[in-house]
């Protein structure tokens, strides 16, 4: 693989840094080779050549093998594994009759659906991502833009739709007939949001769950982390949940893989759960017992809550785990060369 071929699958940030750091290890002779779970010795991390010519994808819940296929062929084409998270979750941000991610479910308080998203890039650790977005669909789209167009990490609001705009998105309502109807069912009882309940110390009442989390390796070794998600029902307007937080709703690093998130949010982010076991399986623990490890973190303080985590390293090892969801069905799947798997998570 030449430094070229990793450039030209990069954003306009990393052609940048990448350029600088290539050319800084060039100068001082480093070797760029490391083993998977090497700890990385530099804030920037180079490309390596691990797991070369082994692309996979993970996507969690019932829609990742759709995700993961449509996402799949275009690594297999070389494509970036940017361009298959980003596809995948697009996939799932349009589906007509998905309610907890995209278009069409969860409105806030006041009736409205507002969306969070992020994507990580591995080659130089670029963050893009979108809270409390309004009136755009693709949120993904927009967090890829705030990542490849911007030095920001994170926008959020209207602010964000503006930007949205800016950068040619289509505005347009992301309410449909299921969210109406849901809103105004819930509206005529006169509740308030149950975000107001107090913590969730002895149960989680909260039912509703299903972020689309990604996580890719294309062919040149370049890992991509991604996530999407409406959020909370019934949430208090302006609420931005975990998934646009790098190292809540997912995590990656070039040196050691990626971990998703899904589940209370709002419980959740206040441990960096993925953060957590990304850095747990760069000290050689295996993703399953990371994701436990991480939820464990948050049980051992008290929280009861409902929430899967999913984690993959570059050479493909895998694994997750479960909050309270015991029942719930959560799933990840992944796609490689050769097979196509789900993996219950119970
Ligand atoms: N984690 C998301 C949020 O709290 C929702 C979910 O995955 O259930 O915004």
């Amino acid at each position: 693989m030449t430094s070229d071929k990793r450039v030209m699958n990069t954003t306009r940030r990393s052609f940048l840094r990448i350029g600088a750091v290539l050319s800084a290890m060039a100068s001082v002779g480093k070797a760029t080779a490391m083993s998977a779970v090497a700890p990385s010795s530099s804030a920037e991390v180079v490309v390596k050549d691990i797991n070369p010519g082994k692309p996979f994808i993970l996507t969690t819940w019932d829609f990742g093998p759709d995700a993961n296929a449509l996402a799949f062929k275009m690594l297999t084409e070389g494509r970036s594994s940017l361009d298959a998270v980003e596809a995948a979750i697009n996939y799932v941000e349009l589906l007509p009759d998905e309610y907890w991610v995209g278009y069409g479910g969860v409105p806030n308080e006041v009736g409205e659906t507002t969306l969070d998203a992020m994507v990580l890039w591995g080659p130089t650790h670029d963050v893009g991502a979108v809270g409390c977005l309004k009136r755009v669909k693709k949120a993904i789209s927009v967090a890829r833009a705030v990542m490849e167009k911007t030095q920001h990490s994170l926008i959020v609001g209207d602010d964000a739709t503006r930007f949205a705009a800016r950068m040619g998105f289509e505005e347009t309502s992301l309410t449909n007939i299921t969210s109406q109807k849901r809103w105004e069912e819930w509206a005529k009882k006169g509740e308030l949001s149950d975000a107001f309940n107090p913590e969730p110390f002895s149960e989680d009442a909260l039912q509703g769950h299903d972020t689309v989390g990604s996580i890719a390796l294309d062919a040149m070794g370049q890992l991509c982390v991604g996530c999407s998600t409406n959020g909370r029902e019934f949430k208090i307007p302006g609420r931005v949940g975990d998934s646009p937080i790098a190292g809540a709703g997912a995590y990656g690093d070039q040196a050691v893989g990626g971990a998703v998130a899904t589940g209370n949010g709002d419980v959740m982010m206040r441990f960096l759960p993925t953060y957590h076991a990304v850095e747990l399986m760069r000290q050689g623990v295996l993703p399953e017992n990371a994701c436990k490890a991480a939820i464990k973190r948050i049980t051992d303080r008290g929280y009861k809550f409902g929430g899967g985590m999913a984690a993959i390293r570059i050479d493909g090892e895998h694994g997750g785990a479960q909050s309270g969801w015991e029942n719930e069905g959560f799933s990840y799947s992944i796609q490689t060369k050769d097979t196509a798997t789900k993996f219950p998570v119970v």
